[in-house]
């Protein structure tokens, strides 16, 4: 018998255990896993898979987790006594090596084995960078098939740990990350391949929210807070997901850690949003001219899944968290903050956290003695090229308009390079 089944967040419907599936009463919820072990339980000492609460049976590949540990001199230069960092990335100095050089790592790790335990023989995903990296990278690790969609603005700051040509890779010429869900979605009712769900993937957010897994494990309990950069919400969602997890075990606390997120202005939909209380965006909120003023175009979704029930809204609504604004040059001191205290190059996405966590402290909205995670999504990428070489995503280019004519030949094209 499988250790979880998945619920309607709305409805509370118990589906069979298929992969990402869908609430047919209630199309605006997300659904969630239930795992039948209701105590948090690890079996070995190393890597993700030690881990009761993923939506997998086995694995065939090992695959590394995060950091967690304790800061000194970050927590000294902002005055707290009791900050922790996760830090997801490449510092072999501090025995982590994640050669993806960031949390989506475990994103793909868990989706990919959820994915092939259910019967599917490939998928189609939608990045607007570091996905398209470890989605890549596990599909070569593992040999399982996956299609890669990405806007064309983001290519100049993708990299592969793979030569381009391993992994199909097509690039949306004439549009954002938006459009190129929609061109994957397209690529997948025409190849069979699934797409990979997004938001809607349970095993996305569950893997996602192995950071908070990780992190409790080496607290031995829930922190008071925890600080990300959000682009979809998803690693965010997934962090909730999780605590709510451990305050029905009983054992870690019994609050939930309240959210700080930020986003990189001025492209920040859900910021403006939850200063006014709303759930819906605002149309003017995600202009894409916006989009190409910002710093950190992984944060750059114009699909971000905060109005959805289960999403970002009520993530925030139920630990009682703040939205925050980060200006490009405070997420660049971030970046130099973080390198100069810890020692270590962070990606962008990452100096937005850092700020995040200054302002709040700056504001009262933490309290010097209160514990906090603070979640660096991605980092140690400088660290990595002294050492490995990595490679210029080539893709193929489509257009946002592409017939499934076009679609077949690009992709018949780009498959038959592959194998
Ligand atoms: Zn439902």
């Amino acid at each position: 018998m499988s250790h979880f089944s998945i619920q309607c967040k709305k409805c509370g419907k118990n589906l069979e255990n298929t992969f990402c599936a869908f609430c047919e009463h209630c199309k605006d919820a997300l659904l969630v896993t239930n795992y039948h072990g209701t105590r948090f339980a690890e079996q070995g000492t190393e890597g993700i898979w030690r881990f009761n609460w993923l939506p997998v049976h086995g694995s065939r590949f090992s695959q590394p987790g995060p950091l967690v540990y304790r800061s000194q001199r970050l927590a000294e230069h902002l005055g707290l006594e009791n900050l922790y960092i996760a830090f997801n990335g490449y510092w072999p100095e501090k025995g982590v090596f994640l050669e993806t050089c960031t949390f989506k790592e475990f994103e793909a790790a868990v989706v990919l084995q959820n994915a092939r335990e259910n019967g599917i023989e490939g998928l189609i995903v939608a990045s607007a960078g570091n996905t398209a990296r470890a989605f890549s990278h596990l599909s070569s690790v593992t040999g399982f098939p996956v299609v890669i969609v990405v806007p064309r603005m983001c290519l100049t700051e993708m990299w592969y740990l793979e030569q381009s040509s391993t992994v199909p890779t097509l690039a949306v010429g004439d549009g954002d990350y938006a459009d190129s869900i929609d061109v994957a979605k397209k690529i997948a009712l025409i190849t069979g391949f699934p797409f990979e769900g997004g938001v809607k993937n349970i095993a996305k957010r569950d893997g996602l929210g192995i950071v908070m897994l990780e992190a409790v494990s080496k607290m031995g309990k829930l922190p008071d807070h925890y600080v990300q950069a959000v682009g979809s919400g998803t690693g965010a969602i997934g962090a909730w997901e999780m605590a709510e997890r451990f305050i029905k075990d009983g054992r870690y606390g019994s609050r939930l850690p309240i959210l700080h997120l930020g986003q990189n202005l001025p492209f920040a939909p859900m910021l403006h949003a939850w200063d006014k209380g709303s759930r819906a965006l605002f149309p003017e909120d995600l202009d894409p001219a916006l989009i190409s003023q910002i710093t950190t175009r992984v944060l750059s979704t114009r699909y971000p899944a905060y109005s959805v029930q289960g999403g970002v809204y009520d993530a925030l609504s139920a630990t009682g968290g703040k939205m925050y604004g980060i200006e490009n040059d405070a997420v660049y001191a971030g970046m130099e903050l973080f390198l100069k205290t810890e020692g270590i190059d962070l990606v962008p996405a990452s100096g937005v956290a850092v700020a995040v966590l200054g302002d709040a402290v700056l504001k009262g909205a933490i309290k010097k003695n209160e514990t906090v995670l603070l979640n660096i999504t991605g980092g140690g990428e400088a660290r990595l090229r002294q050492v490995k070489k990595t490679y210029a995503v080539e893709p193929k280019f489509i257009s946002k308009h592409a017939t499934e004519k076009d679609i077949e030949e690009l992709l018949c094209h780009t498959l038959k390079k592959s194998s």
